[in-house]
């Protein structure tokens, strides 16, 4: 079988985590925390990383740092790993589903303008609020989908005209470029992933970088239980359990160790794909936009819709643990019933888009053999 994404654990990680056990250092403090924190946060390029017990803790806490709240909307992708959307409903806000790109598969920015100049008014306190609930567009999250970066120049001019808070959501796309600059650096809060199918993983874990030192200070403060400093066990607002702990912070270490050689094998691996599917023209192998370096975190190709669930079988009956993109958000029952905005293109992506093995440690005899099915299924299955 060959797995859709697992890690590669060969380089420091049984040293590192050997050290913490050895130094009793196992739990949410500890050097390995900082260290981690630190090699983050140069690689993305923000002045501040912290680190937290997942991606979707990243999001949620980021939200509330953010200031959302009930009273609040928050525009959102239909097209995207489920936990973007849910930690607006852990806010007790309303998403607005967007649709996507169909070239960088991630958030529709020119439709979001459309949404905010039709159906939004910009009040005199310079907020935005929507014209048919009343509630303020607080914030949006753009997620890098897949690893590819989102038009990210005409987002940020609309957050700054509009007064939106932009939480980047950066969990699939470490390592990627917008314009020779690292994804998690361009919004008031960006936020990582290191589950086990992430670029890097650290088992479970995750970190939020921002350059604005207020943020910085709540969202430290937020994830080790709004303690204050001293001896008393004194708190001043409603905080949360959200660290990481020094073993995962020391697999992380080890991991980002290995960062560059790991985009280095995506980007190559990308390429083999695309040349070897280039003869069957019935695919579409998504490629990078001129203003963009991805880091392939998920290799995408898009057939005929007709096509995608045979095709999807067949690789599956041949031991390729190829995937469906997932389902759009929108359609799902918890949130059938918000809004939407003109979206379209997300259907026809659901439609024709299967994911292909991506480990970081995916050999080219591997990637032959996917390809290989790929032509067997054309061949055996659509005659
Ligand atoms: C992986 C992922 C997350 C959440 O990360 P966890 O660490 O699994 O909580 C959030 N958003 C997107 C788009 C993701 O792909």
């Amino acid at each position: 079988m060959i797995p859709l994404s697992v890690p590669d654990i060969s380089g420091n990680e049984k040293k590192y985590i050997q050290e913490c056990l050895e130094t009793g250092w196992v739990s949410s403090a500890g050097p390995f925390v900082t260290k981690f924190e630190n090699m983050v946060k140069d690689f993305v390029g923000t002045k501040h990383g912290i680190a937290v017990s997942s991606g979707t803790a990243a999001l949620h806490l980021s939200l509330i740092a953010a200031g959302v709240t009930d009273e609040d909307e928050v525009i959102v992708p239909t097209l995207t790993f489920i936990a973007a959307v849910n930690v607006i409903r852990y806010c007790r806000a309303e998403p607005v589903f967007m649709d996507c790109d169909n070239n960088t598969l991630g958030i529709d920015v020119e439709k979001i303008h459309e949404f905010i100049k039709s159906q939004c008014i910009q009040k005199a306190d310079g907020f935005t609020y929507n014209k048919k609930t009343g509630r303020r567009i607080k914030a949006v999250i753009p997620v890098h989908i897949f690893g590819h970066p989102i038009d990210l120049d005409p987002l940020i001019d609309i957050c700054q005209n509009y007064n939106i808070v932009m939480i980047e959501d950066s969990t699939e796309s470490m390592g990627s470029e917008y314009k020779n600059k690292r994804t998690g650096s361009f919004g008031d809060i960006g936020c990582f992933s290191f589950n086990g199918n992430k670029i890097i993983t650290t088992g479970g874990g995750g970190m939020i970088v921002t350059d604005n030192d207020t943020y910085a200070k709540k969202l430290r403060h937020l994830s080790t239980q709004a303690k204050l400093d001293g001896v008393e066990y004194d708190h001043d607002e409603v905080g949360y359990n959200y660290r990481l702990n020094n073993l995962q912070a020391a697999m992380g270490v080890a991991q980002m160790e290995k960062l560059d050689q790991y985009l280095a094998c995506k980007r190559r691996n990308a390429q083999i794909y695309r040349d070897l599917l280039s003869a069957q023209e019935q695919i579409k192998f998504f490629w990078e936009m001129p203003w963009a370096r991805s880091n392939f975190w998920f290799y995408t190709i898009q057939v005929q819709s007709h096509l995608k669930n045979t095709l999807l079988e067949h690789l599956i009956r041949e031991g390729i643990q190829a995937r469906p993109v997932w389902k759009l958000i929108h359609t799902l029952p918890m949130y059938h019933t918000c809004q939407t905005y003109k979206i379209d293109n997300a259907k026809r992506i659901y439609d024709s888009c299967i994911n292909l093995p991506c480990s970081v440690n995916l050999t080219v005899k591997e990637i032959k053999e996917v390809t290989d099915k790929i032509e067997k299924a054309f061949c055996e299955e659509f005659v």
